[in-house]
């Protein structure tokens, strides 16, 4: 079967049949009940943002690409900051001025009178220097989505508006200028790239195997047979040839299997930034204004990062970006690229896709964000936001998902 992996996880130590196991049995139960708590289910974004790379194509009509709003009443009053003055402790200022950027863009005031709104974002990201991931939570046209109401599934999003985003995103793993993915992919054998390009282009793919293994166990499976007035929202399963179409060696030129290795790659990169921020994470509040709650969601989160904390041979990210002035240059370039990424999914044209896609691309720029940011150790300096946490805890649990729907799709193909 050629979902039936083994062996050695890519630029890691440890095996594909341990993190099966290990996440099947100890970490997507926990992750799954975790992410039902009101803290990690509201999320702020904008997806109104226009595109800044392109003219917007598509503005996608299709039924399964709307995302449901939700009332300003569903949303919990401490995530909202309404009580900002009563019962809290200083600490959860940091959900207000300071992590919703408010000082730097006081710092900027000066300048606004002179320089363009698109200077002045750009100055913003520059400044915000630790920064892998674009946040839009403090936009204007930013809403509440409750992520419950709206689950990653097949959309039917596709075609050239899907691929120009895959396509640039994987270009912007090219350091040197490319036209065409495809062409990106034949030219420059991994076995050619440098370590920093490869794990670019390993946590891009195992993000992309996630998002469609995802529409893959969660597809609209009566579609053919037509929508009725006695089963108007369709009947949702999983599509074993949907997931041979895009994994298997016949119709993917010999890639499928690695593109489903990839996705390990990411899971493990994602947990070893979880278990480094764990001392950060166990000391957070996880506020939502409803204290057994709130109680019940710190033990969850400490449960889930003992476990973490437990499983050896992660990611190394201490081999990455050492030695010359040219690992420092990498760096840079690195963080760019990535910034680029979160913001070409303004570009995306289903905005169900758009939200989980924000979301995942946020949570792994938080990871890389832990990962590699100089002040990490710096209890003053470094700072995660509500949004960047809500989504890495998100994301993580996107990939540990997908870790599952694939052992299901592997138990399908054995029958
Ligand atoms: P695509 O998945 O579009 O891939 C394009 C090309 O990339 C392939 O031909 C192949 O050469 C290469 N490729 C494919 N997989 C990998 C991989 N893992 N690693 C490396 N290269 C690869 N659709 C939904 O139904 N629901 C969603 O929630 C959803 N979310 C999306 C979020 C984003 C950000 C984007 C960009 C798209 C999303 N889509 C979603 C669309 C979906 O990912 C596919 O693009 C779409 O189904 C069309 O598939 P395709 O067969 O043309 O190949």
């Amino acid at each position: 079967c050629f979902c039936q992996l083994s062996g050695k996880i890519d630029e890691c130590t440890c095996n594909i049949d341990t993190v099966d196991h290990f996440n099947n049995v100890k970490v997507y139960p926990r992750l799954r009940s975790l992410l039902r708590k009101d803290y990690f289910r509201f999320v702020k974004l904008n997806l109104r943002r226009e595109c800044p790379f392109w003219v917007d194509d598509s503005k996608c009509a299709m039924r399964d690409c709307h995302v449901q709003p939700c009332g300003d009443q569903d949303v919990p009053v401490g995530i909202k900051g309404e009580t900002k003055q009563v019962n809290r402790s200083p600490q959860h200022d940091k959900y207000s001025k300071e992590a919703n950027c408010e000082s730097r863009d006081e710092e900027l005031d000066y300048l606004n009178k002179t320089i363009s709104p698109k200077m002045k974002e750009d100055l913003v990201l520059w400044t915000a220097h630790d920064n892998f991931c674009v946040m839009d939570d403090n936009d204007e046209e930013a809403e509440y989505v409750d992520l419950l109401l709206n689950p990653e599934r097949y959309t039917g999003y596709k075609g050239p508006s899907a691929n120009r985003i895959w396509n640039s995103i994987y270009l912007e793993n090219c350091f040197r200028p490319k036209t065409n993915y495809n062409l990106y992919i034949q030219s420059n054998k991994l076995s050619n790239m440098c370590l920093e390009e490869r794990v670019y282009y390993r946590a891009i793919s195992g993000l992309h195997t996630s998002i469609n293994i995802h529409l893959c166990a969660n597809y609209l499976l009566s579609s053919s047979s037509g929508l009725s007035l006695t089963n108007p929202k369709g009947e949702w399963g999983p599509n074993l040839l949907e997931f041979r179409r895009r994994f298997s060696p016949e119709t993917t030129n010999g890639e499928g299997p690695n593109w489903l290795r990839n996705l390990y790659f990411i899971y493990l990169l994602e947990l070893r930034a979880l278990a480094k921020a764990a001392p950060y994470l166990e000391h957070e509040e996880f506020y939502t204004g409803n204290e057994a709650e709130d109680y019940d969601t710190r033990m969850a989160v400490t449960d889930l990062l003992n476990v973490a904390k437990q499983f050896p041979n992660h990611f190394d990210e201490t081999s990455m970006f050492t030695g010359s002035d040219q690992a420092a240059r990498l760096k840079l370039q690195f963080k760019e690229h990535f910034l680029n990424v979160t913001r070409i999914m303004d570009c995306v044209g289903c905005d169900k896709c758009k939200l989980w896609g924000k979301i995942q691309t946020r949570g792994l720029g938080t990871a890389l964000k832990i990962l590699f940011s100089e002040n990490f150790n710096q209890k003053k300096l470094f700072r995660l936001q509500r949004g960047e946490i809500v989504a890495l805890f998100n994301a993580f649990g996107r990939l540990s998902t997908s870790i599952y729907k694939l052992d299901d799709f592997r138990q399908m193909l054995l029958q």
